[in-house]
C-alpha cells in the first residue's frame, strides 16, 4: 500500500483556541500540505469536567478563518470517524479489556480517600508521590468479588518499576526517561471515560496517524504512550514536539484566556495572514531567515527539520510590527471596509465618505492593528480639548498671528491641494517670520489637539478647508 503522511490536530474543547494550539494546528496543516498528506481534526472531548460549551464550534470556525482546511474531521467526515472521542468510548473499552486480559493493565479499586492517604504517607516519608501499585496484587477472585459488588474502579497501566526508556523525537532527538518517574497511569476513569493517554494512542493507531506533531508539554507522556504501543503490538507514529512558547521574560506563555486566544487577536484587528505568518515563525524558520510568507508560500517552505529545540518567544512588538506591515500592504478600499466595524463600535460618525477615506490614507501609516484606527482618528473628529500647557502655546502672540494669517489665506483657497499648503507654510515663514516648532506646534494643536502627528498638508487633506478654518477660528478664540 502506498505510504501517505497522515497528521492530526487533536484539541480538547476546553476553551477558545490559544495561539499555541494555533501553531500546533498550523504546523500539522503545513506538513500535510507540503508532503501531499492528510490533515485530520480530532476532538478530544473525553474529559467531561473540562468541556466548555461552544468550544468545538469556536475551534472549527477559527481554523476555517485562518485558512487551515482539514481533510477529515467533524462536519467533513472521512473513513476513520467518528472524529469526536466521546463517540468512540466503546472502542476504547474493547482495547482496554484486551490490555487487562493480557496482563498489561489492571482494575484499581482505591477510593479517592485511599489515594489521598497514600500520597500523604509518601510525602511524609520523603518519597515520590505516586500510585504504589497495591491493586496489582489483587487476586482474580478479589477482583471478581469487587466487580460483583459494584465497587467503582479505574483501570491502570502496568508501568515497569525500573530501567529506563529511550526514544527518538524528530525535534528533541534522543530522549530518555527512567521508568521510576512514571506512574501507573489511569487509562479508564471511574466514570467509564478513557483518559487522554489511552484514547490518544488508540485513535492515532486506528486513524493511521504517521506523525504526531504537538507541544512540548506532551513529551513526558511519551513513555506511557510507547508502552501502550508496545503492549498492543503496534508500530508508533513518528513524534515531533514543538518548543514551548515563552513570554519575553522567558517565562511560560500565559494561558489566561483573552491574552492569547486567537479569537481575541482577530477581534482586536490583527489580520489572519499576519497571524499565520507570525505564528509560523514561533519555532520554525527557513534557512535564509526570511520573515514574510503567505500561507501558500509556507506550504512549500515548511519542514520539520527546521523546527528549533529552544523555546520560542512570543514577541508582541514583533506581531504588531508585522501586522502593521500587512495592513499597509492592503488596498486602500480593503482597509476602509475592514475598519468600518471598529469605527461603528467607537461611535465616530463616518458618514462623510471623503473624510473617512482620507483619514484612512493618513492613518494606515500609523497603526499596527485595525482596532487602532478609531482611536487614532479621534484627532479628526469631534471637539478638541486642550490642557494648560497646550493653552499656553495657543495663547502665544505668534500663535494668534499665525491663526489669523492662515484663516485669511485659506479662506480664499477654493481647492485644497498639498502644494498650496506647502506654499502657505513658506509664505508664513517669510511674512510672519514664524517657523519650525513655533509654526508646527500651534498649528497642529489648533487642528488636531496635539503637537505631534501627521504633516500639516496631510491633516488639512483629511479635515478639508472648511473644518480647518473652523478649528483655527476656535483656537484663536479660546
Ligand atoms: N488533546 C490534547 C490537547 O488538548 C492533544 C495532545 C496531542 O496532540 O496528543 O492538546
Amino acid at each position: 500500500m502506498e505510504y501517505k503522511i497522515r497528521v492530526r490536530f487533536a484539541p480538547s474543547p476546553t476553551g477558545f483556541l490559544h495561539v499555541g494550539s494555533l501553531r500546533t494546528a498550523l504546523y500539522n496543516y503545513l506538513y500535510a500540505r507540503k508532503t501531499g498528506g492528510s490533515f485530520i481534526l480530532r476532538i478530544e472531548d473525553t474529559d467531561r469536567n473540562r468541556y466548555v460549551e461552544g468550544a468545538v464550534e469556536n475551534l472549527i470556525s477559527t481554523l476555517k478563518t485562518m485558512g487551515l482546511d482539514y481533510d477529515e474531521g467533524p462536519e467533513k467526515g472521512g473513513n476513520f470517524g467518528p472524529y469526536f472521542q466521546s463517540k468512540r468510548t466503546s472502542i476504547y473499552r474493547e482495547y482496554v479489556d484486551k490490555l487487562i486480559a493480557d496482563g498489561h493493565a489492571y482494575q484499581c479499586f482505591c477510593t479517592p480517600d485511599d489515594l489521598e492517604k497514600m500520597r500523604n504517607d509518601q510525602i511524609s516519608r520523603n518519597e515520590n508521590a505516586q500510585y504504589d501499585g497495591r491493586c496489582r496484587l489483587l487476586t482474580q477472585n478479589q477482583i471478581k468479588e469487587n466487580l460483583k459488588t459494584g465497587l467503582p474502579y479505574t483501570v491502570r497501566l502496568k508501568v515497569p518499576n525500573d530501567g529506563e526508556i529511550t526514544f527518538y523525537d524528530l525535534v528533541r532527538e534522543k530522549v530518555t526517561f527512567p521508568w521510576e518517574m512514571i506512574d501507573d497511569q489511569i487509562l479508564i476513569k471511574s466514570d467509564g471515560y478513557p483518559t487522554y493517554h489511552l484514547a490518544n494512542v488508540v485513535d492515532d493507531h486506528l486513524m493511521k496517524i504517521t506523525h504526531v506533531i504537538r507541544g512540548e508539554e506532551w513529551l513526558s507522556s511519551i513513555p506511557k504512550h510507547l508502552l501502550l504501543y508496545q503492549y498492543f503490538g503496534w508500530k508508533p507514529p513518528k513524534m515531533a514536539h514543538l518548543p514551548l512558547l515563552l513570554n519575553k521574560d522567558k517565562s511560560k506563555l500565559s494561558k489566561r484566556q483573552g491574552d492569547v486566544a486567537v479569537e481575541d487577536f482577530l477581534s482586536k484587528g490583527y489580520l489572519t495572514d499576519a497571524l499565520v505568518n507570525f505564528v509560523a515563525l514561533l519555532g520554525w524558520h527557513a534557512a535564509d531567515d526570511r520573515e514574510f510568507y503567505t500561507l501558500t508560500e509556507l506550504e512549500k517552505a515548511f519542514s520539520l527539520k527546521r523546527i528549533s529545540k529552544s523555546g520560542a518567544v512570543f514577541d508582541l512588538d514583533k506581531l504588531n510590527w508585522m501586522n502593521g506591515s500587512y495592513i499597509r500592504k492592503l488596498d486602500q478600499k480593503d482597509i476602509e471596509i475592514r475598519a468600518v466595524p471598529y469605527f461603528e463600535s467607537s461611535g465616530i460618525d463616518i458618514s462623510d465618505k471623503r473624510k473617512y477615506s482620507r483619514a484612512i490614507t493618513v492613518l494606515r501609516e500609523r497603526v499596527d492593528t485595525l482596532s487602532e484606527f478609531p482611536e487614532k482618528a479621534k484627532i479628526f473628529y469631534g471637539e478638541l480639548k486642550f490642557d494648560e500647557e497646550q493653552l499656553k502655546i495657543i495663547h502665544q502672540e505668534n500663535s494668534r498671528r499665525l491663526y489669523s494669517f492662515w484663516i485669511e489665506e485659506l479662506q480664499v483657497q477654493t481647492e485644497y491641494n498639498p502644494e498650496s499648503v506647502k506654499k502657505l507654510i513658506n509664505d508664513t515663514q517669510e511674512s510672519l517670520g514664524v517657523k519650525g516648532r513655533d509654526l508646527y506646534f500651534p498649528l497642529r494643536l489648533a487642528l488636531i489637539g496635539t503637537t505631534h502627528g501627521p504633516d500639516i498638508p496631510a491633516i488639512i487633506e483629511v479635515l478639508g478647508i472648511e473644518d480647518t478654518v473652523a478649528r483655527l477660528e476656535k483656537a484663536k478664540m479660546i
